[in-house]
C-alpha cells in the first residue's frame, strides 16, 4: 500500500519514520513517504496524488483545502477540516485522538480553550461529544473564534468568547485550559504567570513537544499535564484503523514512543 504525508514544510515531520518502522516490525507490505507541496501548486498537484496514493495524512496548510478534493465524511464536514485520506474518503481523526487521549482524565469545567484554528474545530468537537457544557473560547483574533461559536452553538456547544487579552483574568474562573495554538512550538508562552495556572486540574497542549505551558503547569502541581504527542499517537492510530492496517496497537505505540521519545 502507497501511503504519504501532505504538507507544506514537512521538514520536521517524523510520520514517515514512525510509520515505516511500525510496517517493518510487523512485515506489513506499505510504505509511507512525505509529499511537500508548495501552497501555490496544491490544486495542479493534489488530483495526481489522489491517484498514485492508497491514502495519506493531510497537515498544515491543507486540511481545509483538501476538502473540495475528496468525499468528505460526516465528522470532519462538520469540523472543516480533514487530515486523513483513504481512496478519495476525506475524514478527521485529530479529534478522536483528543478525546482518547482525555479517556483516562476526569475533566473539569469550565474549560478554557485558546486558539480557533483547525485544532481548535477539532478539539472543540470532541468536547461536544464528550458531553461538555461549559467552555470559554479565547483567541488573538476575537473575530474568528466569534465565528467559530456560532457553528458550535448549533451543534449544542454554547461558549463564550473572548480575545486573547482577557487571557489572565479568565483563567480563575476555570478548571481547565486547552492550548490549541502554534503557541509554545518555539519555545513561546502566553503572557501569564505560574501562578495563574496553581489552580487548575488539567492543562492540555496539543503542540508536540515539552512547551514552557506545559513546564509551567508542571511547576505549579496542577495534576494532569498533557502534551501533543499522546493525542498525535492516538490519530495515528486511528488513521491505521481507516487504512485497513491496525494489526498491534501495542507495537504501535511502541515505535511512536522509540521515535519519539
Ligand atoms: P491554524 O489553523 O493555523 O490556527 C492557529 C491558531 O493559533 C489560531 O487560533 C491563531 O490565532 C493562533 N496563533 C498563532 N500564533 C499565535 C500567537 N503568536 N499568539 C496567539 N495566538 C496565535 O493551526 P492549527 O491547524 O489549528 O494548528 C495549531 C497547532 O496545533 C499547531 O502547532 C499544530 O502542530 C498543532 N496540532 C497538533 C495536533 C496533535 O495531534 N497534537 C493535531 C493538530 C494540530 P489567530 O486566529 O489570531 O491567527
Amino acid at each position: 500500500m502507497r501511503l504519504c504525508i501532505v504538507g507544506y514544510p514537512l521538514g520536521h515531520t517524523l510520520s514517515p519514520v514512525v510509520y515505516n518502522r511500525y510496517f517493518r516490525s510487523l512485515g506489513i507490505s506499505a510504505r509511507y513517504g512525505t509529499v511537500e507541496i508548495s501552497p501555490e501548486r496544491f490544486e495542479t498537484v493534489i488530483g495526481r496524488i489522489l491517484r498514485e496514493y492508497d491514502g495519506f495524512n493531510v497537515t498544515i496548510p491543507f486540511k481545509e483545502r483538501i476538502l473540495d478534493h475528496v468525499e468528505v465524511q460526516n465528522e470532519a464536514r462538520i469540523i472543516r477540516a480533514v487530515n486523513c485520506v483513504f481512496r478519495n474518503q476525506g475524514y478527521n481523526t485529530d479529534w478522536i485522538g483528543f478525546v482518547k487521549s482525555l479517556e483516562d482524565v476526569d475533566v473539569s469545567e469550565p474549560i478554557l480553550v485558546l486558539g480557533a484554528g483547525g485544532a481548535a474545530r477539532a478539539v472543540l468537537y470532541g468536547l461536544c461529544k464528550m458531553g461538555m457544557k461549559h467552555v470559554i473560547l479565547v483567541n488573538r483574533t476575537f473575530n474568528r473564534a466569534a465565528r467559530l461559536a456560532e457553528s458550535f452553538r448549533k451543534l449544542g456547544l454554547p461558549l463564550e468568547v473572548y480575545d486573547l487579552s482577557k487571557l489572565r483574568q479568565l483563567l480563575p474562573r476555570v478548571k481547565s485550559l486547552i492550548n490549541t495554538t502554534s503557541v509554545g512550538l518555539k519555545g513561546d508562552i502566553f503572557s501569564i504567570e505560574p501562578h495563574d495556572l496553581s489552580h487548575l486540574h488539567l492543562v492540555y497542549d496539543v503542540v508536540y513537544g515539552e512547551t514552557p505551558l506545559q513546564q509551567r503547569a508542571k511547576g505549579v502541581g496542577v495534576v494532569h499535564v498533557i502534551g501533543g504527542e499522546e493525542m498525535l499517537r492516538l490519530q495515528a492510530v486511528e488513521n491505521l484503523r481507516i487504512w485497513g492496517l491496525l494489526e498491534d496497537e501495542e507495537v504501535f505505540k511502541r515505535v511512536f514512543e522509540e521515535v519519539t521519545r
